[in-house]
């Protein structure tokens, strides 16, 4: 490719609303542009890293058995009322209306859509186990979508569904999965780590999610020094708190709330960070529950937002058999807090700490229950988040902490979907038994800012030459002053063109300066520069993007030495 005939959108400054590197990079680098909010057109340049990713990720599936369907973007509501998920997924789906008044939605994920059609096609046990994926278009009407491509609102997924006769065999698929991950984020040249994980929206028992190592990650995961244990922090108990340590709380508050609240909304006027409530959930619409986790001091900042105006006295209470119900899959990250009970918290106590801290449970500051009977007797849980230097959950060695980007969420859904929507299939004996299912999400577009993260300089991008959109940047230095420079160029690009390797040949009337920044900036791997002075030699000088120094190869030897 000759960069007169490509789109190369590169920009000097930085866009000022761009708050992370990767996002700040690939708006310099010319790959993405903003349509609206979490919308982005992806550039020639994007779009070539992003296809590289892709056919990784295709490759790899397809070695492992999977094979590929398209599902439809837009999917039918009737589907997801039967499985449940129509009421209980809130305003990340985005539902809409054809003209006909028919409801639908835009798929954030496509788990009713598989198994609807897998309980008409599959009839036999013969034909299990079987692992259907798809790369293709979600939306999510993220509450802050951020960091451009990392958290958009529509974006790339690959999304794979395994179907199964028992667990044994989901077991087995999993963990081919798992080992799958692993193959095609080494493949990438990512550093990432595989850790226990929530299961969130999607719901199952257990779960992985794959994360790409990076200061800049919105997710903390806690590792083992022996390497045996990695855990999203939000699945980690921790351990009793340590000597100086403050001590935390715990506070899960029912609250009334004007309209459908998101934990942004929520956590805003009770003025705490999102991260310290852990979830907020609809009840009936218009009452969020939410779990809050203090820290000592911060306690009293949930003193002052129970006396904010917009949130009334509470008016219900769920037993925690309820909590469970309505928190339906996400009760793991809770752990034993929505397990144990729910704490109401009236606005009118003079001290939130006292029943939180159980000294006043006599139902002076809680409305209407009558603990042991209504409700298990208050409990004070100390729960923190695991900090560094924490022992490990499996008894080895001590943990530590590091940031990561969730490029990849595996689950075993066991039966949550198949049996609400009644997929079932005839054993050997003739037998209908419900399906077992499995699901395993990878954010393929996502990955592309991940590997920017990860490896980029004051330049630009350092693309792992996996994903890169070019692999060498051929520079010529004012060519357009020497034929000599200009056949030897050509003959050059030719060269290395038919050897396979994708070449950018910059052919502009540009001053080397301005050639040398935009290659460093859109991150090409090796760059060669051709100049009269080293024609001479028949020599070309060659960079590779991490290198320091240049070095001078003949010009017969280049492919020999790029490959
Ligand atoms: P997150 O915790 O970042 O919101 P998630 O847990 O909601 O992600 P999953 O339901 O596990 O996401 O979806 C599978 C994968 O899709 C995620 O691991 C992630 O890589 C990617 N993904 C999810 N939401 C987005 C988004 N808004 N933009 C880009 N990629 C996303
Ligand atoms: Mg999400
Ligand atoms: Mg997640
Ligand atoms: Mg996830």
């Amino acid at each position: 490719m000759r960069t007169t005939r490509l789109l190369l959108a590169t920009l000097k400054e930085t866009p000022a609303d761009a708050e992370v590197i990767s996002h700040q990079l690939m708006l310099r680098a010319g790959m993405i542009r903003k349509l609206a909010a979490g919308l982005y057109t992806w550039l020639p340049l994007g779009l070539r890293v992003l296809r590289k990713v892709e056919k990784i990720i295709r490759e790899e599936m397809d070695q492992a058995g999977a094979q590929e369907v398209l599902m439809p973007a837009i999917q039918p509501a009737e589907l997801w009322q039967e499985s449940g998920r129509w009421e209980q997924y809130g305003p990340e789906l985005l539902r809409l209306k054809d003209r006909h008044d028919r409801e639908f939605c835009f798929g954030p994920t496509h788990e009713e859509i598989i198994t609807d059609l897998i309980r008409r096609e599959i009839r036999s046990y013969k034909q299990l186990p079987a692992n259907f994926y798809q790369i293709q278009t979600k939306f999510r009407d993220e509450i802050r979508p951020r960091f451009g491509i990392m958290r958009a609102r529509e974006f790339l997924m690959k999304d794979a569904y395994s179907f199964h006769l028992d667990q044994n065999s989901l077991q087995e698929t999993y963990d081919l999965m798992y080992e799958t991950y692993n193959r095609i984020f080494k493949r990438l040249g990512l550093k990432f780590r595989a850790v226990l994980a929530d299961t969130g929206n999607i719901g199952g028992s257990r779960s992985h999610e794959f994360h790409v190592l990076a200061e800049s990650g919105e997710d903390a995961i806690a590792y083992s020094t022996t390497g045996h244990y990695a855990a999203n922090v939000e699945m980690v108990e921790a351990p009793p708190p340590l000597g100086e340590r403050p001590k935390p709380t715990v506070a899960m508050a029912l609250i009334n709330t004007p309209n459908q609240q998101t934990i942004e909304q929520v956590s805003q006027f009770l003025k705490v960070k999102p991260s310290q409530c852990i979830k907020t959930l609809l009840v009936n619409g218009n009452k969020g529950l939410v779990a809050l986790v203090l820290r000592g001091d911060q306690t009293l900042n949930i003193i002052k937002a129970t006396k904010h105006p917009q949130i009334a006295n509470p008016l219900t209470f769920a037993a925690p058999e309820q909590v469970k119900e309505v928190l339906g899959c996400n009760i793991g990250s809770l752990g034993p807090i929505g397990l144990t009970l729910p704490i109401i918290v009236d606005h009118s106590a003079a001290h939130l700490a006292d029943f939180v801290c159980g000294a006043n449970k006599d139902g002076q500051h809680l409305v209407g229950v009558n603990w042991g009977r209504d409700l298990p007797e208050p409990q004070v849980f100390d729960l923190r988040n695991v900090e560094a230097g924490d022992p490990s959950p499996d008894g080895q060695g001590i943990l530590s902490i590091a940031r990561g980007i969730e490029v990849g969420h595996i689950f075993q859904l066991g039966d949550k979907y198949s049996r609400a929507m009644q997929a079932t299939i005839l054993d050997e004996e003739g037998k209908a038994i419900i399906l077992t299912m499995g699901c395993y999400g990878i954010g393929v577009s996502r990955i592309v800012a991940a590997a920017i993260e990860q490896n980029h300089d004051d330049q630009g991008i350092i693309w792992p030459s996996a994903i890169a959109p070019f692999n060498v940047a051929l520079l010529p230095m004012n060519m357009h002053k020497s034929q000599r420079l200009r056949d030897a160029t050509v003959n050059l690009y030719e060269q290395l063109q038919s050897a396979g390797i994708e070449v950018l040949f910059d052919d502009r009337k540009e001053r080397p300066g301005v050639m040398f920044a935009d290659m460093e900036l859109i991150g090409i791997p090796h760059r060669l520069v051709l100049g009269e002075r080293g024609l001479d030699k028949n020599e070309v000088e060659y960079k590779g993007r991490r290198d320091q120094e240049s070095q001078t190869i003949p010009i017969n030897e280049v492919i020999q030495f790029l490959q």
